[in-house]
């Protein structure tokens, strides 16, 4: 496998795409916040299938977090993605500066109204300003033919594809399969805070989605029930704080009155401190 070139400076990233482009090569983009794993590297692989080159961006971006979330403590190890990068036969990973990106009179913003609201939009203040802000600069410096999202952030990959559809951006966004551990919790930069015990709880949310999903299959189609289901299995984990649980409808995020196929359940929970997402699509 190659080895994978890191790069920092926006600049080189442009000159290197120029060039790329001339040669008349698809660039597949993957996005992420780094400290890399599993689901991360499934991206990388559906890229690399259908790409002539493949970048990765590894950028914990600022903008994108709230006063009291977990910017300064987010894990950061760039050698170590570097090296998963290489072994993955990534052909690029670009990591650029929080200064070069966000100059001191930075200004711009973009801001996708109508699905930003609810789920983590709802408790989260601008951080999907943040996450559409930083995706179209990527997108710019990269002109990339195809990006990657995981469905793991569900909300985050609607976001995406309604700002592209509305802004007539000419980049594919491709949803893909969100990775589980082999216990069922959704794999996570975040899970690395958990303490042992709060691993054991934080299993709680895969097993109460699982659950109710099974429940839907077997005919329950009241999202209230299904909702109760999944507060009563995860409340009776120790350290468990719901922060919402909704099911909505896969496409237009909005809330449902009865659960169909196509519906996705979305949920945030606390265990201890640490804030995990989860969904499942009916
Ligand atoms: P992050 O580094 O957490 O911002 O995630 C970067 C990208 O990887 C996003 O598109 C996430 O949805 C995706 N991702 C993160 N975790 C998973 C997972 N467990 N399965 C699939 N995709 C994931």
């Amino acid at each position: 496998m190659g080895k994978t070139k890191l790069i920092t400076s926006i600049d080189e990233m442009k000159e290197i795409v120029k060039d790329l482009k001339l040669e008349g090569l698809s660039i597949g983009f993957v996005p992420t916040m780094g400290y890399l794993h599993d689901g991360h590297i499934s991206l990388m692989n559906c890229s690399k299938k259908d790409n002539d080159i493949t970048v990765v961006s590894v950028f914990v971006n600022p903008i994108q977090f709230g006063k009291n979330e977990d910017y300064e403590k987010y894990p950061r190890d760039i050698e170590r993605d570097l090296e998963i990068c290489s072994n993955v036969g990534v052909d690029y990973l670009f990591h650029p500066s929080q200064k070069e990106m966000y100059p001191e009179d930075y200004s711009t913003f973009v801001v996708v109204e109508g699905i930003t609201e609810i789920l983590c939009g709802a408790y989260r203040e601008g951080h999907f300003k943040g996450v559409a802000t930083v995706v179209n600069k990527f997108f710019n410096i990269l002109k990339p033919n195809r990006a990657y999202f995981g469905k793991k952030d569900y909300q985050q990959l609607k976001v995406i594809q309604r700002m592209v559809r509305d802004l007539n951006m000419d980049v594919e966004v491709i949803g893909c399969p969100l990775i589980r551990e082999k216990d069922g919790l959704a794999m996570s930069s975040r899970n690395k805070y958990l303490s042992p015990e709060e691993r054991k709880s934080a299993l709680s949310i895969s097993k109460a989605l699982f659950e109710a999903k099974r429940r839907f299959e077997e005919g329950e189609t009241n999202p209230e029930a299904l909702k109760k289901l999944i507060r009563d299995i995860i409340s009776s984990y120790p350290n468990t704080k719901i922060q919402y649980v909704e099911i909505v409808d896969g496409e237009t995020l909005k809330f449902k009155e009865k659960a169909e196929k196509g519906d996705v359940i979305a949920i945030a929970v606390f265990v201890g401190d640490t804030r995990l997402i989860d969904n499942i699509e009916l």
